[in-house]
């Protein structure tokens, strides 16, 4: 394959003008499990080609060493692959000395797929050098609720023994968690030792909000207990949905008296090394009613969700309930400084960094396989960011023209990162929107950026440009000219 047949048509001049993203010689075929945004970048993407069913890939069987698809452990639900719709001619257990290709297999670069696609077919899935796939086989110890919280007080006691106490308060940006029911008594000699406060019960695997509900006293979960946690002596006793008791945060940073979540987008290319890009842009999602610890029990005021605050009564769709990444940081930074408002967001580089170290040994690293997460970070009254939770699916669909454009964006440059088509040198520290936050340590900004550099000075400043200016399409048209030029010389 020479390199010159690698850059596609249409980031070369009009009169050379080739309208095939390239493989080898080939278009990128593409498979994907939506049907909204991320499908219409797929099907604008010059040159790319959609391989048509959705789901419906026949696994490449390669029993006879089955890590094919990955590398490091799989001690994780490595099973799990016969389950479900996975299709295995010789049924499972059985051995095969080659990959056996089935119908299907192999004819795609790229896929989209959803994580329970990827769960059930990982296992036993041949993967070819070039095929890209979204999502880590084990993408759940990040995602669930418990085990996040469960790989982040691992890694901060970790640090704690090695380094000491002081680098362990790096971590403090998680809520006091319990899993329920596994921790319940933990959980109760906590509680009584804090009289008065807000508890948040979260079903540990469901999204969206559903199944929340805030208390202040122990006796408002007894009938969540009744029907969830009966004792194990109970010969009825069916296996409790696992939740997450979490310490509410009481006092959030409020903007016209209304809470507000911040959804930060994080793509991991890599997990050894650690490679990680962070998306500039984002929104923040705001309640639609006045903050209160009167009305606990009002959702509409305590949980930020947009598929709960479209349900509140007076919702207006056409106002909707987000600012855009960039708005938020341009309205703190009028209101406390552009300081204040530097070390506030640094403290979202470092929760990004710490979660995603806490699961770096234990993910089934794959160079096929690429995650973005939807990180949910809320900032107090001190300008505080805290953890929430991590999205491996973050939504894709959009509330309208403004958040149709930046998930397009986003989604399109994250394809512009990973670069199937082979037009960047691979030492690029900004794409698009998405800056590269850490490659094995943390990467430093050799480029002013003056909303988040306003001393003048680039010295030595991060490489993280969440909520500043993206003018993604200029940076692109630079970027690709320089690569270009790079590559011939
Ligand atoms: P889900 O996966 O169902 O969206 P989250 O953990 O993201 O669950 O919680 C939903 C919403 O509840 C968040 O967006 C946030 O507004 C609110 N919330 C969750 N945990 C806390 C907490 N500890 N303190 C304050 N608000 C919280």
């Amino acid at each position: 394959m020479s390199k010159g047949t690698k850059v596609p048509g249409y980031m070369q001049g009009k009169g050379s003008r080739n309208p095939r993203g390239i493989i080898g010689d080939r278009e990128i075929r593409y498979k994907c499990s939506l049907q909204n945004t991320i499908l219409d970048v797929l099907r604008g993407r010059p040159g790319w080609q959609e391989v048509p069913g959705q789901n419906n890939i026949q696994p490449n069987v390669n029993q006879a060493n089955p890590k094919q698809a990955g590398s490091g452990s799989t001690t994780q639900g490595t099973t799990s692959g016969y389950k479900g719709s996975v299709r295995n001619p010789q049924g499972p257990g059985t051995q095969s000395a080659v990959p056996t290709r089935l119908q299907g297999d192999g004819d795609w670069d790229f896929y989209w797929c959803d994580r329970e696609w990827l769960a059930q077919n990982y296992d036993t899935m041949f993967l070819y050098e070039h095929q890209k796939i979204l999502h880590f086989r084990n993408h759940y110890e990040l995602t669930r609720k418990n085990l996040m919280v469960k790989n982040l007080k691992r890694l901060k006691k970790q640090t704690e023994r090695e380094l000491g106490k002081a680098e362990g308060q790096s971590f403090e940006f998680f809520p006091t968690t319990y899993e329920l029911p596994s921790e319940y008594h933990i959980f109760v000699e906590e509680f009584k030792k804090n009289p008065g406060i807000i508890w948040i019960m979260k079903p540990a695997a469901r999204a969206q909000g559903r199944g929340i509900f805030l208390f202040r006293r122990l006796k408002d979960i007894t009938d969540w207990k009744k029907g969830e946690y009966q004792p194990l002596s109970d010969p009825n006793r069916e296996v409790p949905e696992t939740y997450v008791v979490q310490r509410y945060i009481e006092n959030p940073y409020l903007i016209g008296g209304r809470k507000f979540d911040v959804r930060v987008y994080v793509l991991v290319v890599s997990y050894n090394p650690l490679k990680v890009w962070l998306y500039r842009s984002g929104f923040a999602r705001f309640s639609n009613t006045r903050f209160s610890l009167d009305s606990i029990e009002d959702t509409y005021v305590h949980l930020t969700n947009v598929a709960i605050q479209k349900n509140a009564p007076d919702y207006d769709p056409d106002k909707g309930c987000k600012w855009s990444t960039q708005q938020l940081r341009k309205y703190l930074s009028a209101k406390h400084g552009v300081e204040a408002v530097k070390k506030a967001f640094k403290g979202i580089d470092n929760i990004i960094i710490k979660s995603l170290q806490s699961v770096q040994k234990i993910i089934i690293n794959d160079k096929h396989c690429f995650e973005m997460y939807g990180y949910d970070v809320l900032f107090d009254s001190d300008l505080k960011p805290w953890l929430i939770e991590i999205n491996a699916s973050p939504s894709l669909t959009a509330s309208g023209k403004e958040d149709y454009d930046l998930k397009f964006g986003l989604l399109n440059d994250l394809l512009n990162v990973l670069d199937l088509e082979n037009r960047l040198t691979g030492k690029e520290k900004r794409v698009g929107g998405w800056d590269l936050l850490w490659e094995d340590g943390p990467i430093l900004a050799d480029d002013g950026n003056m909303e988040c550099a306003p001393n003048g000075t680039t010295a030595s400043i991060p490489n993280s440009f969440l909520g500043c200016h993206n003018e993604r399409k200029r940076q692109l048209r630079e970027l690709y000219t320089a690569a270009q030029s790079i590559k011939k010389s």
